[in-house]
């Protein structure tokens, strides 16, 4: 099969041939449709990820067919049109039964843990317990957008922040998780304000359902603007970035007792941020990770894509193939697309 592969963090990825992958009795292997462009792909490339071992094949928002499911596989067959959220759980520990399968003791990561799906096909293990059945109706690019960004927006949103309609939402970032976040926050019935460095992607914003823009850039205080906007402050802000300074902002914006999720990834010499510690204790402030989202969960955002009430597609930016996929993924950190970049070609 032909796959992104590296032996070396920070080396220009290549295009190889590679052995196609068999299923494990409780794994399938998924021919790739459609497969995202993700920052943690860059974070992983550069070294910062200690789950991946060389050499490897990065890619972990996926969406494709099933090509062979292992004996004991019961759910799926050759043929199903599946998605997989990133963080994939054993099913047996306690946070599994416990139905909190994005922090699984022994979570299973395609592109992480094991080999990715920047590759014309892609082993999953656990399969009954985390794959996803995909309605016709949603496009395989589509699909693909839902197993990090999209889902993982859904979650910090409606289960992390608990967003109520109404609502005053900072989203820090306008990315593919900034953006997912804003559409969501205003699906919800909340008012969505859009903070980001590049007026472009604010104006994509604002066709999401951002209320309010902030230019980062153009303003001497964020927080300070936030709390214009708003009379006071946000009852929820996401860092969907991950950055010291959006972290900081984003905590720094929230009214008295509202919550902070943090979305974006801070790993090498970011991973400690400055936090306003005394406004955390003062204002009661809740601070939240989140971390991919449960294969259970899908059903609620699946039928608010059915609904039209989400529109995941429209924060797909370009389709691309699999060869200017390397320069793409080299140049993820520092990135001016507007929206989800998807490799449908391979
Ligand atoms: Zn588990
Ligand atoms: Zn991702």
């Amino acid at each position: 099969m032909r796959a992104m592969y590296y032996e070396a963090f920070g080396a220009a990825p290549e295009i190889r041939t590679l052995p196609e992958p068999t299923p494990t009795a409780n794994g399938v292997v998924v021919k790739v449709e459609a497969t995202g462009l993700c920052r943690s792909d860059w974070h992983g490339w550069m070294g910062h990820d200690p789950d991946i071992r060389l050499p490897h094949v990065p890619g972990h928002e996926l969406a494709g067919t099933v090509l062979a499911a292992g004996k004991a596989v019961t759910r799926f067959k050759a043929g199903d049109r599946v998605t997989v959220p990133f963080v994939s759980g054993c099913g047996h520990c306690h946070e599994c039964r416990s139905g909190n399968q994005q922090v699984c003791e022994e979570q299973f990561q395609p592109g992480f843990t094991h080999w990715g799906s920047f590759a014309e096909y892609v082993a999953l293990d656990h399969a009954d317990q985390n794959l996803v059945h995909l309605p016709e109706s949603v496009s395989f690019a589509t699909a693909a957008s839902l197993g990090c960004r999209f889902a993982t927006s859904f979650r910090a949103v409606c289960d992390q922040a608990k967003v109520k309609g109404g609502e005053w939402v900072a989203v820090h970032g306008c990315g593919g998780v900034g953006l997912s976040a804003i559409m969501i926050a205003a699906a919800l019935g909340a008012n969505p304000i859009a903070i980001d460095i590049s007026e472009e992607k604010l104006a994509f914003a604002r066709k999401m359902g951002a209320v309010a823009a902030i230019n980062a850039r153009a303003v001497a205080d964020v927080a300070e603007a936030v709390r214009e906007i708003t009379g006071g402050g946000a009852h929820a802000s996401i860092d969907a970035l991950g950055s010291p300074a959006t972290c900081f902002n984003s905590i720094k914006n929230l009214r008295r007792r509202g919550r902070h999720v943090q979305v974006g990834l801070m790993l090498g010499e970011q991973a400690t941020p400055q936090i306003p510690m005394a406004q955390v204790i003062g204002h009661e402030l809740e601070i939240y990770g989140s971390h991919g989202m449960q294969a259970w969960r899908y059903d609620a955002m699946l039928s608010m894509m059915a609904a039209g009430r989400l529109q995941p597609d429209r924060v797909i930016g370009r389709e691309i193939g699999l060869e200017e996929a390397v320069p793409a993924l080299m140049a993820m950190d520092t990135a001016t697309d507007l929206g989800i970049s998807v490799i449908t070609r391979f």
